[in-house]
């Protein structure tokens, strides 16, 4: 990678990058000696654009995003944004953790072209790509002068995120739910705490992102749980499934949607390798599971959203449409639309 000459150095140390062709001349590279930003790179960018257009070939529910970051500390092994990091030069795995870009002039740049007179007010995600709530946010502090440019400019927006970091902007978000349509989503795939340290070792727990939940839904601010990932086999047992749904409805979650584990390219080598390391006796099953493609069958998608859905209704959440933008699961081969007759037909594909 490019950028591996690099001196971390006491304290704070900066340089001008040596990859002038993908950020410009112009960028900085940083590194922090604290605790939370050890081992960490970030790469200070000016972009030249920050609201991106959606491919219209996208599944995506949404057509505009905001992302200002590229990598994301929070290390998620499953992460599907993982494959983004190798248009940069730079890995899917490790880097995708430790080498942020940071957009510096992401504030100044959306107020600039959300006042363009093209931009015709569409609803903006954010979060789609990695989490705007990340730990460098607590350090670049980029999301204020977004969410202030939205409000400004009466903007509808959504965000979804693992951070418990968005609480620091909780009065811009009130400022701009008087005067636009604002949602947000946190993503809690499951409260296994054990499971947590270890396939999402940079997040806030599951329980201090429940806790972001009720306290934005207790200020006016309406928040669902995507459920995601359901990890086949790590946290699909119907007592997990219960204990999440149940820990959802605790925290007043307004909606919960469940998702699937996805493991497309980038994030399918960083999974298995993982998985290898950390659970081998899983390894076949999953082969089998995703082995001709990145999405789990739909027979096992169905199964989890019905028992999720029934769960959501026990515990008087209602099951809404999908109230935040994670990709929809992919129309799977028709050898995959049936429910197999028996685990044991499963194991020997
Ligand atoms: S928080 Fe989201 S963007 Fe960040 S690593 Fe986890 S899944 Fe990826």
């Amino acid at each position: 990678m490019r950028w591996q000459n690099l001196s971390a150095g006491n304290g704070e140390s900066a340089e001008n990058t040596a990859a002038p062709g993908l950020f410009g001349l112009d960028a900085v590279t940083r590194t922090f000696d604290t605790p939370e930003f050890r081992g960490i790179t970030f790469h200070e960018v000016r972009a030249r654009s920050i609201v991106n257009k959606v491919p219209g070939a996208s599944r995506m529910p949404f057509a505009w995003t905001v992302n200002p970051y590229r990598g994301c500390s929070h290390a998620c092994v499953y992460c599907f944004a993982r494959n983004t990091h190798r248009y940069l030069d730079l890995d899917t795995g490790h880097d995708f953790d430790s080498q942020i870009v940071v957009k510096v002039n992401a504030p100044e740049l959306l107020r600039r072209e959300l006042a363009a007179p093209r931009w015709e007010g569409a609803h903006i995600a954010m979060g789609t790509n990695v989490d705007c709530y990340q730990r460098a946010e607590g350090r670049y502090q980029l999301m204020p002068g977004i969410l202030g440019a939205l409000r400004d400019r009466e903007n509808p927006f959504s965000i979804l995120t693992k951070g418990s970091l968005i609480l620091r902007d909780l009065p811009i978000l009130e400022q701009a739910a008087q005067v636009t349509e604002v949602s947000v989503a946190v993503s809690v795939g499951f409260t296994d705490r054990e499971l947590w340290r270890r396939v999402e070792p940079g997040t806030p727990s599951p329980g201090k992102r429940l806790e972001v939940c009720r306290t934005l839904n207790d200020h006016g601010i309406p928040c669902g749980v995507l459920m995601a990932p359901v990890l086949p086999f790590l946290s699909d047992s119907p007592e997990q499934l219960r204990a999440t749904v149940q820990a959802i409805a605790a925290a007043g979650a307004t909606s919960v949607t469940p998702l699937v584990l996805h493991l497309r390219t980038g994030a399918r080598e960083w999974y298995f390798h993982w998985l290898a390391e950390h659970r081998p006796d899983l390894v076949p099953r999953y082969q089998a599971l995703y082995y001709d493609n990145a999405y789990a069958p739909t027979w096992y998608q169905r199964r989890i959203t019905r028992q999720v859905h029934a769960l959501a209704t026990e515990y008087g959440i209602g099951p809404t449409p999908r109230p935040h933008p994670e990709p929809t699961p992919q129309p799977t081969p028709d050898r995959h639309a049936e429910e197999p007759p028996a685990p044991t037909q499963l194991r020997l594909i």
